[in-house]
């Protein structure tokens, strides 16, 4: 991985780039910042930029022996460590990271962006917690004891330290506090607050920031072939949540059924049917609780949507062309008389369901309620 194939954060790459380039990379750094913002990428940017012998641009060389090294993960003195579940629940039998590395390398080859929904998925292991055990310690103990092999420094890139069990992060703390001079510790955390004080004051902290909705849609474009238009409007809602923006592009299939059933609803209420949106209620009412609550908040998203688009702010406009064929014509029914009310009905419709109340009741009352507003 080089610098330049991660994603966003210029600023907290130049600062590591620096401090590797004056041989000052602390012995623990900790890269934080919310669920969905790439993190790990960078982690393993910067121990390929330590090894790389060829520095070139700012940036590792990519085709050193040590860059190859990395991209295949073979690097004999970088080490991975990350939560895992014991195979079978047998606490007299626990395993260390070295059982799972079949599964993180494909985890990180996969996913470009660590998804932690993901990994569960590859443990296939519903039922327990991941955690960072005291065996688990013991290995990266074990491993960072040694001598670098091949390079000046071992790398142990540590990810999820809120994982780590408390017996194991006291384990762990000598070494991190008074570490041997060839070791650097890159913590990896989606939850700073989650970490043991005792491990995170010994640490020296960069926190990532989330990507722009531009950076999101260019990283979706790039890796599913998507329109710019298309992968913006899936961007926008996830907020620089990359894994979000990458669950709504593989469940695009839902999407498509939202726009029908958003067109469905809108059409009927202006229509002022009762029998057809009786009947659409009892459709949407079919849907699981989950399911009915995100087709709501895709309604709230399309509703402000029509409202720009109505505006004529097109640059603010996140809809994708299918969407936009739409708007073309029913932007004009939303306008600054009934925006605000359209959306608090369709909020209070998903709180009301979220909080149990009869689905097909609460659905029929909010079309009703629509076909006035859409009338104002
Ligand atoms: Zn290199």
């Amino acid at each position: 991985m080089k610098f330049s194939e991660v994603l966003g954060n210029e600023q907290a790459i130049g600062q590591i780039r620096r401090m590797i380039d004056a041989d000052r990379l602390p012995h623990a750094l900790l890269l934080y910042g919310e669920p969905g913002v790439p993190k790990l990428s960078l982690a393993m940017a910067a121990a390929q930029y330590l090894h790389c012998t060829h520095h070139t641009d700012g940036d590792s060389c990519g085709v050193c022996p040590m860059c190859r090294q990395h991209q295949s993960f073979n690097q004999v003195d970088t080490h991975y460590s990350f939560p895992f579940t014991n195979r079978k629940g047998d606490s007299t039998n626990p395993c260390s990271s070295d059982d799972y590395i079949d599964e993180w390398r494909e985890f990180v080859t996969r996913y470009p962006v660590e998804d932690y929904q993901a990994w569960l998925g590859l443990l296939k292991n519903d039922n327990a917690q991941p955690q960072i055990f005291v065996r688990e310690a013991e290995n990266i103990i074990r491993k960072m004891t040694l001598s670098a092999y091949t390079a000046k420094y071992k790398v142990l890139i540590l990810w999820l330290p809120e994982k780590l069990k408390e017996e194991a992060a006291n384990k762990l703390l000598k070494l991190i506090e008074e570490p041997y001079d060839d070791c650097k510790f890159i913590l990896v955390s989606n939850n700073e607050k989650g970490i043991l004080q005792t491990i995170l004051s010994r640490c020296q902290r960069i926190e990532l920031r989330k990507p722009s909705t531009p950076m999101v849609a260019q990283y979706l474009v790039n890796r599913y072939g998507m329109e710019m238009q298309d992968a913006l409007a899936l961007a926008a809602p996830a907020d620089g949540n990359v894994n979000m923006a990458e669950r709504m592009v593989q469940t695009g299939s839902e999407f498509h059924e939202f726009r029908e059933r958003f067109i469905e609803m809108m059409r009927l209420s202006y229509q002022h049917d009762l029998a057809l949106l009786k009947g659409w209620s009892e459709v949407i009412a079919e849907m699981k609780r989950e399911k009915s609550r995100r087709f709501l908040d895709y309604a709230v998203r399309q509703v402000r949507e029509n409202f720009i688009y109505n505006l004529h702010c097109r640059d603010l406009n996140y809809l994708t062309r299918e969407e936009e064929a739409f708007s073309t014509r029913f932007s004009p029914f939303i306008n600054e008389r009934n925006v605000e009310g359209i959306v608090a009905e369709l909020e209070r419709a998903s709180a009301d369901i979220a909080g149990n109340g009869n689905a097909k009741l609460v659905l029929f009352d909010l079309t009703i309620r629509l076909s006035i507003l859409i009338r104002k």
